[in-house]
């Protein structure tokens, strides 16, 4: 068998009579039309036996969807708009009022906003877990908790969890376990061999990895749970276009490469940056001495993968102005959300704001920022980073 990252290259693909490309074509369309009524009625958008409306797919998001499948070692996908769109999409699809949810105290951001918004206000509640702690997630899943989400590591403060044992948690509590993987892309480790039931991925980082399109995927083994996902997302109306696919599709032969380098960068950065005074912690899961390192390395492999990209906390005598000044000092790295594409990324966060207290989670003095690694060289990312250094320890 091929790995799924050759299967990205070839995958099986007719392209029309006579024209024999490599690369798919862009189909766009609202309209498909029918050859009869008897053909009207016989197809069926739910098993792709047909195409029906743009809405249910086109050759192209078809496409896209057995690709992404396959990279995530999985059996059906559904695409949504953005990387939050799927996580939207897999509570709206599983949950109930009266239902609980639960969420790693790191999860990504927007997702704990969803958590305390519309879901709140559809009688839907949910707590936050310590995902370091796989028996913390076990005495809060309770007769009304219905669906657990993973992430590995956390966003922001990148702390690896345990992942195999946060998902046998789950199982033996019969609650669905839903994985987060847009940091591992589907190329640092196999997700449903952790032992999640849902493997949702931002497609919007590295398989897109031009920082210019957003979509979301959420790819399952099992076809009830696929339908069950696909008919909200029927009911929600959540398209995606022809021409964002087709712009996934071109970037997925390089993202193998793409993430080896990104992730080679960012090693050789945070270890430098582990050097310097400025610096209290690099926080990078493939980093001996970040949090979850031991897990990272149980799960990815020693000569594991890894997204390029890391936090680091500065020493606690730099105040919040001076790490903001450090961060517009910068010059390749722009300041800027999201990650995976080619220009490398920088934000500073207030991690106390974002994590609860009673929990623990977090409790180093000190401010944090968040860099992701581009396609620059290197070099040129280590002077830069040099460069601001220099400048904040000559005004602390
Ligand atoms: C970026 C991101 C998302 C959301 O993706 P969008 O396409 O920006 O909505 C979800 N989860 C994680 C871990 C992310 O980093």
């Amino acid at each position: 068998m091929t790995k799924p990252v050759t299967e990205l290259i070839h995958h099986p693909y007719l392209p029309p009579a006579g024209f024999h490309a490599p690369q798919p074509g862009v189909y766009k369309a609202s309209t498909v039309i029918f050859p009869n009524v008897a053909a009207m009625r016989a197809r069926d958008w739910k098993h792709k036996n047909g195409y029906t409306y743009g809405l249910h797919g086109t050759p192209t998001t078809f496409l896209l969807e057995e690709r992404i499948a396959a990279l995530e070692h999985g059996e059906q996908c559904v695409l949504v708009p953005s990387g939050l769109a799927a996580i939207a999409n897999v509570d709206l699809a599983l949950l109930h009022a009266g239902d609980e949810l639960l969420l790693p105290d790191n999860v990504y951001g927007p997702s704990k906003a969803l958590a305390n918004g519309e879901l709140k206000n559809w009688g839907i509640t949910h707590q936050l877990y310590d995902p370091m702690k796989p028996a913390d997630l076990e005495a809060r899943i309770g007769p009304k908790t219905k669906l657990v989400w993973v992430e590995a590591p956390g966003s922001v403060t990148m702390e690896f969890p345990p992942l195999g044992e946060l998902a046998r948690v789950c199982k033996a509590k019969g609650v669905l376990c839903a994985l987060d993987n847009t940091w591992g892309a589907g190329l640092a480790f196999d997700g449903f061999a952790a032992g999640a039931d849902i493997v949702a991925q931002a497609l919007t980082k590295y398989p897109s990895g031009g920082g210019d399109v957003l979509m979301g995927s959420i790819v399952t083994r099992d076809q009830e749970l696929h339908e069950q996902l696909k008919l909200t997302h029927m009911r929600l109306g959540w398209g995606v276009a022809g021409n964002d696919a087709e712009a996934v599709l071109r970037s997925l032969p390089s993202l193998d490469v793409r993430y080896r380098a990104q992730d080679r960068a960012a090693r050789e950065l945070a270890r430098w940056l582990r050097g310097r005074v400025e610096v209290a912690q690099v926080l990078h899961p493939a980093l001996s001495g970040s949090p979850g390192y031991e897990n990272w390395k149980a799960l990815c492999g020693i000569d594991g993968l890894a997204a390029g990209l890391f936090s680091v906390v500065f020493d606690g005598r730099f105040q919040a102005a001076q790490v903001d000044a450090f961060c517009d000092r910068l010059k390749l790295f722009k300041l800027g959300y999201s990650w995976g594409g080619p220009i490398s990324l920088v934000v500073p966060y207030d991690i106390p704001a974002m994590r609860t207290a009673q929990l623990g989670t977090w409790t180093q003095p000190g401010i944090l920022v968040r860099f992701s690694v581009g396609l620059e060289a290197v070099e040129d990312l280590r002077a830069d980073l040099e460069q601001a250094l220099e400048a904040l320890r000559g005004k602390s």
